[in-house]
C-alpha cells in the first residue's frame, strides 16, 4: 500500500479552539470548516471541534453532512443560497444563511411559507467581494425585518488586510461596519483568524476562525506554533529508491537541478497527484529519517526526489516528512510562492488520512 498518509491531530485542533476561546473570551465561536475543514476531513473536524458555538460552511451540501453527522450546533452558510430551489433543504436542515445581495432578498420576499430562515446581513466594507453596502443597511433591514420567513437578523462583514497589520484598512472596516448598523438590532461578527489575534477591538458578538484551528499562521514569516498554535496536519510518505548520482548529473523532469557534486538522492512516494505543490523549487525543506532534506528538481506527479546528503541515516523505507508540527507548512508553503492555507486545502482523495487522537501533544503555549 502506498505509504502517503495525512496524520490529523484531533487534540490539536481542541487546543487551538481553546486559544481562541482564551483570546476572544467574550464572543461566541463560529467555528469555519470549508473546504473539507480546511482540506482535515470535516466530520471530523467537526467532532473535535463539537465545542464551537457555529460552523461556518461554504456549500449547502457541508451544511447536510454536518447534520447527518449528528451536529445539531448552528451551521451558517456563508455564500448563502442563490436559487430558489436551495430554500427547502436550507428550511429543513435548519442553516442560518448569509444575505449579501439584492437578488437573494428577492428570492426571500418571494418564498412560499415555510419554516423560518435565521439570516446574517453582510456588509462589504471594504473587501469588495460578497455584501451590501454599508449606505444601503438600513433599507435591506426594513425589507429583512418585514419578511415573516426570516426568523433571526444577525450583521456581518470580512476584513480584506487583518493579516498583513493593515490597520488603517482594518480599522477603517470596523468604523464602517458600526457606524452603518448603529442603533440596529442583532448580533455582530467581523472576525476571521488574522483579526481575532491582530485586533481584539473587532471581536464583536462571534469570532470566526478558520485557520488558526488547525494551527495554521495567517501572518507571514510567522509558523502556527509561533501563535501559540498546534498544527493540526503532518503529511509524511517514505522513500522507494535511493541512488548514488555524480557530479554534473541532472535530476527528473526537464533536468533543472544539476548535483553540484557526487550526491545521495531519494524518491520518496509523493507528487502533485497527492497535493504536493509542483512549484515547490529545489531546495524547499523536507524531513527524511529526522533529518534535513530538500527538493531537488522538478515535482512528479507521483514522485520527489530529495537530497539526502544532511540524512546519511535515509535509505529506501524511510519516512519522509512533508509537513507537520516537526517541519511548518508556513516553511514550505513560503518556497513555493503560496500560503498553508492552499496547502493543506489541496491534499488530493488519494492521500490516505488517519487521526492521532491520543499522542501527547508538546505544549506550546
Ligand atoms: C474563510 C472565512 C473565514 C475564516 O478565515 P480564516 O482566515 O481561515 O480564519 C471567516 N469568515 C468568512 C466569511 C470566511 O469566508
Amino acid at each position: 500500500m502506498r505509504a502517503t498518509t495525512a496524520t490529523i491531530h484531533l487534540p490539536a485542533l481542541t487546543h487551538n479552539l481553546q486559544r481562541v476561546r482564551q483570546l476572544a473570551p467574550r464572543s461566541k465561536v463560529m467555528a469555519v470548516v470549508k473546504a473539507d475543514g480546511y482540506g482535515h476531513g470535516l466530520e471530523r473536524v467537526a467532532g473535535a471541534l463539537a465545542d464551537a458555538d457555529a460552523f461556518g460552511v461554504a456549500t449547502l451540501v457541508d451544511g447536510e453532512r454536518l447534520r447527518r453527522a449528528g451536529m445539531s450546533h448552528r451551521i451558517v452558510l456563508f455564500p448563502g443560497f442563490d436559487e430558489a430551489g436551495d430554500l427547502p433543504l436550507v428550511r429543513e436542515l435548519g442553516i442560518d444563511c448569509v444575505l449579501h445581495h439584492e437578488s437573494q432578498l428577492r428570492l426571500l420576499e418571494r418564498a412560499p411559507a415555510g419554516p423560518p430562515i435565521a439570516l446574517w446581513i453582510k456588509l462589504d466594507t471594504g473587501m469588495n467581494r460578497l455584501g451590501f453596502a454599508p449606505a444601503e443597511a438600513r433599507r435591506i433591514h426594513e425589507r429583512v425585518h418585514a419578511l415573516a420567513c426570516v426568523s433571526e437578523i444577525r450583521w456581518m462583514t470580512h476584513f480584506s488586510s487583518a493579516d498583513e497589520n493593515d490597520r488603517e484598512q482594518t480599522e477603517g472596516q470596523m468604523a464602517r461596519f458600526a457606524a452603518a448598523i448603529e442603533g440596529l438590532p442583532g448580533e455582530r461578527s467581523l472576525c476571521n483568524s488574522a483579526a481575532l489575534q491582530a485586533f481584539p477591538a473587532s471581536h464583536g458578538d462571534w469570532v470566526r476562525p478558520g485557520g488558526m484551528l488547525y494551527g495554521l499562521s495567517t501572518f507571514r514569516r510567522k509558523s502556527g506554533r509561533d501563535l501559540g498554535l498546534e498544527p493540526a496536519m503532518t503529511l509524511t510518505t517514505r522513500l522507494i529508491s535511493v541512488r548514488e548520482c555524480a557530479a554534473g548529473e541532472r535530476i527528473g523532469y526537464g533536468g533543472s537541478f544539476t548535483c553540484p557534486r557526487a550526491m545521495r538522492v531519494g524518491i520518496a512516494a509523493i507528487g502533485y497527484g497527492d497535493g504536493y505543490p509542483r512549484h515547490a523549487p529545489s531546495g524547499t525543506p523536507v524531513k527524511v529519517a529526522g533529518q534535513a532534506g530538500s527538493v531537488v528538481g522538478r515535482v512528479s506527479m507521483d514522485l520527489l526526489a530529495i537530497d539526502l546528503s544532511a540524512a546519511p541515516a535515509a535509505d529506501v523505507g524511510s519516512e519522509v516528512l512533508l509537513w507537520g508540527p516537526e517541519l511548518p507548512v508556513e516553511q514550505v508553503a513560503e518556497a513555493a510562492g503560496t500560503i498553508g492555507y492552499e496547502l493543506v486545502c489541496g491534499v488530493t482523495r488519494r492521500v490516505q488520512f488517519a487521526e492521532a487522537g491520543h499522542e501527547v501533544l508538546s505544549a506550546a503555549a
